[in-house]
């Protein structure tokens, strides 16, 4: 293939705009928010259920104080029921009576352990609403961190962003003037060597793939008419001879 030089030379350009391209492009991919917003939307994702969890036992624990609190006020009102019957006077057998004052103990007796019982669910209800509150405010917490690292990794984006748009119209302005077939070269060789389609010679190396040639190869490369597009016999970019080139 041959190509002007000054064509060949614009290569170089064009490599190293989309050199400048893969960079930010890798910069975008690798910002540190990515990791923070995967640990972030980790833990906020845990909170929720740990939230969800804390309510639905706060919501039972509340659902089994209102039932033992009716069960002590069913044995209150029995209690107190009893009483107005033995207070009104109108039980007279002895049998009875003994038996009426004999429940009214049991009553008492059973209505304070079901009071006991209220408090125990009590204590559990108010440790249930603390866990809620607690989680509640954790949760809270890691929406405000997830919302500042998508905003930091949103505002580099924007920064990173703009600065492509700026190289890509470079790039099209420099693509613009290359030839196609060079142009079609370089593009395969970019995509099959790692991003670098197109290598300046320099002090006798490949500065693609860092080769040093020997004297014999320089003067084959340096025999070649100039508008010859010369191949790296090591990596097969494109090689550019320029004025530093030292050939
Ligand atoms: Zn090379």
């Amino acid at each position: 293939m041959n190509a002007a030089p000054a064509d060949q030379i614009r290569l170089l350009d064009l490599q190293a705009i989309d050199s400048k391209l893969d960079q930010l492009a890798h910069r975008r991919r690798s910002l540190p928010e990515h990791a923070e917003i995967d640990k972030a939307t980790a833990d906020h994702t845990a909170l929720k259920d740990l939230v969800v969890a804390a309510q639905a036992q706060q919501g039972d624990t509340a659902r089994e104080l209102t039932k033992a609190e009716q069960d002590v006020e069913q044995v209150r009102a029995r209690a107190a029921r009893n009483q107005q019957r033995l207070d009104s006077g109108a039980i007279t057998s002895p049998k009875d009576l003994e038996n009426l004052q004999h429940e009214i103990g049991s009553l008492a007796k059973r209505q304070g352990d079901l009071e006991e019982v209220v408090l125990e669910i009590m204590e559990r209800l108010e440790t249930a609403q603390t866990r809620v509150t607690e989680l509640s405010a954790r949760l809270e917490h890691s929406t405000v961190v997830l919302t500042e690292a998508e905003g930091r990794r949103d505002a580099a984006f924007a920064e990173i962003d703009a600065e492509a748009e700026k190289v890509k119209r470079d790039r099209e302005t420099v693509a613009a003037v290359i030839p196609a077939d060079l142009l079609k070269t370089y593009t395969k060789l970019r995509e099959q060597q790692g991003g670098v389609g197109a290598a300046r010679l320099y002090q006798r190396r490949c500065e693609g793939c860092r080769t040093e040639f020997s004297i014999t190869e320089l003067n084959a490369i340096k025999a070649e008419p100039a508008d010859k597009v010369v191949r790296c016999e090591n990596c097969s970019r494109i090689l550019v001879r320029t004025a530093d080139s030292g050939v």
